[in-house]
């Protein structure tokens, strides 16, 4: 086999693993290097999203939503189950043999499309050739006309809160706990902190989440995290806004932390401690001095709109640079970079990327907040529509929250959805697809939409931006 390559991507998350599948699918000679080693120390593809991010989350919140459901929401069908248990080894089992069935479903779709994968770290010397360094220390360098740089981020540590892997632990060792903690604390009231801090609290931990910033999910519509907040705090979860942790002690009886708010020093000792400050771009040993390739000011690779890093065939994707550090968000810059290699015409549109928090509520949201738009001087309105009044979700005891829809006050155009409630995750990719195909309100208020479900919302929600929401005053 000769080692020059059309591409080579660095880095097998779904930013890489996809941009490696299509640039296959359209003919190019590619090979795909990641270094992430599985629980069982062989290659496991898929990067943070499949090893210990949105996958396995997700796995663990929905084990645990069916723990919670049977106390909480099977009294309110007439169901009772009596002393009801958890057992660990088949909790933290089931997630995974999923991580396993998905790691190696990329290995599957490698080997069908013919995408080369190499074990190794990869580190991109000048002229587009990469050398891989092997787990045993072998070196071997591989070329290409085009490198695309897919290193992903890594977990901010703190450096008075070090993570020791067994009471100071990020969101891998959260994922894998063999016992329920009796008392949790989380650092940071970000999505990691809100989702791995539910998953613990169902299972009956007592959790603490200590968030620095004075405002609760700062980065959503402000009426949809007040509906989320409250919603949060009738679970039990204590999330302490505008409160700065200052040191993180292991001692025998736990970890005990100090931290300050508005109402001076306070300590708190927890069992475990998750610490989920945000993500950095992982570039560690990424490049060499002289490749040309540049970082910008927060350590991201520095590319331009079309992802490449202006290094003739040098080309950067995912959550190694600027844009939201979402898995969809980095496979779609995978699949453009590809396109735009093969001479195609690829496509990424980052406003209307959507965000979603998997707690319970679910949390979805893409485009404008109308704080946003307030600030940028746009004239826009408004249509709102709680679940309460939605027939599905009252049928599902889950009538919690709302969708609101803000449109531009001129053209009816869609600036953004926001939604708290159930299935939402679901439900936001109709008003993506619209806000995409540059929609107004009218339209989505024109489709019809089945009844009895979720996504009646959604319609009547765009039918309150006229004022004439049929299940509610307007
Ligand atoms: C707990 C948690 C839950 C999440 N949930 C969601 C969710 O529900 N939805 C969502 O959209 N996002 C979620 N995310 C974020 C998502 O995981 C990331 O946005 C996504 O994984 C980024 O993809 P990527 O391919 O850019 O990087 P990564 O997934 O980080 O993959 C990068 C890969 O490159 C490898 N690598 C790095 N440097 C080298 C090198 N020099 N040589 C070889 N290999 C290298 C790494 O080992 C890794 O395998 C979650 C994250 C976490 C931590």
């Amino acid at each position: 086999m000769s080692d020059k390559f059309d591409v080579i991507v660095i880095g097998a998350g779904p930013a890489g693993y996809v941009a490696a599948i299509r640039a296959a699918q359209l003919g190019l000679k590619t090979a795909c290097v990641d270094a992430f080693t599985g629980k069982d120390g062989k290659q496991a593809l898929g990067g943070t999203c499949l090893n210990v991010g949105c996958i396995p989350s997700k796995a663990l919140l929905d084990s645990s939503r069916q723990f919670w459901n049977i106390a909480h929401n099977f009294p309110v069908h007439g169901i009772s189950v009596d002393n009801p248990k958890v057992d660990m080894a088949t909790f933290i089992g089931r997630k995974d043999k999923i991580v396993k069935q998905f790691t190696g479903g990329i290995g599957q779709l490698f080997k069908a499309n013919k995408v080369t994968p190499f074990f190794g770290k990869g580190k991109l010397l000048k002229g587009n050739q990469v050398e891989i360094t092997g787990n045993d220390g072998e070196k071997q360098t591989i070329s290409a006309t085009n490198v695309i740089l897919a290193s992903g981020s890594v977990p901010i540590e703190l450096p008075f809160a070090k993570f020791d892997g067994k009471a100071i632990v990020d969101n891998a060792g959260a994922l894998d706990f063999t016992e329920v903690p009796k008392r949790l604390g989380v650092i940071g009231a970000g999505v990691i902190g809100l989702e791995l801090g539910s998953v613990w609290k169902r299972l009956g931990a007592e959790v603490t989440i200590i968030e620095a910033l004075p405002e609760f999910l700062a980065a959503a519509d402000a009426d949809i995290a007040k509906v989320a907040a409250k919603e949060f705090a009738k679970q039990g979860l204590d999330i302490k806004l505008n409160a700065k942790l200052n040191k993180a002690e292991v001692k025998k009886d736990g970890v005990h932390l100090v931290y300050t708010d508005k109402d001076g020093e306070q300590k708190l000792v927890v069992d475990k401690l998750l610490v989920a400050v945000g993500r950095r771009a992982y570039t560690d040993g990424l490049l060499a001095d002289d490749t040309g390739v540049k970082l910008d000011e927060r350590g991201r690779i520095a590319v331009d709109e079309h992802n490449h890093t202006g290094v003739d065939g040098v080309w950067a994707i995912g959550d190694a640079v600027r844009g939201p550090m979402l898995a969809h968000k980095g496979s779609e810059e995978g699949v453009a970079v590809a396109e735009w290699i093969a001479g195609k015409a690829g496509h990424i549109n980052l406003d209307t990327v959507p965000w979603v928090i998997y707690t319970e509520p679910e949390i979805a949201w893409a485009g404008k907040t109308e704080k946003q738009l307030k600030e940028e001087g746009v004239p826009y309105k408004v249509g709102n529509f709680p679940f309460a009044a939605i027939g599905r979700a009252v049928a599902m005891n889950e009538a919690v929250g709302q969708v609101k829809m803000i449109a531009h006050a001129d053209t009816d155009r869609i600036l953004g959805v926001h939604m708290v409630g159930p299935g939402v995750s679901e439900l936001i990719a109709e008003c993506v697809v619209a806000m995409e195909f540059k929609g107004s309100s009218e339209d989505l208020a024109r489709i019809v939409h089945a009844h009895p479900t979720l996504s009646e919302a959604v319609h009547e929600a765009a039918l309150s931006v006229d004022k004439r929401a049929i299940h509610k005053g307007n």
